[in-house]
């Protein structure tokens, strides 16, 4: 017997979206919104995280609100993202949290 497990988030359950900088360590966190804003440097160290004059932020923001769109359509299939399985005591964890969500 073989037994596949599979770790899936639906996109209605993305609250928010975490930045991090590569530079400093530090993480801006936005909730999805109609109108997200994408910060253009890290609030922390300054650290530039876009051309100014590159579409860059432009399509990111569209990315994120498709996502919160979509987290609120209601279409007749569900999208799912598959994400890497983490280690067996996170995988402990999350059945534990779902029995009690
Ligand atoms: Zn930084």
């Amino acid at each position: 017997m073989t037994i596949e497990t599979r770790t899936t988030i639906e996109l209605k359950d993305v609250e928010a979206v975490e930045f991090g900088c590569r530079k400093c360590g530090s993480r801006i966190i936005r909730q999805l919104t109609e109108t997200p804003r994408v910060p253009a440097v890290c609030d922390n160290c300054g650290e530039a995280w876009f051309s100014s004059a590159g579409p860059e932020t432009g399509q990111l923001g569209d990315f994120l609100r498709r996502i919160y769109r979509y987290g609120r359509d209601e279409s007749p299939y569900i999208l799912r993202l598959h994400i890497k399985t983490p280690p067996a005591t996170h995988s402990l964890y999350q059945s534990q949290g779902q029995a009690h969500g």
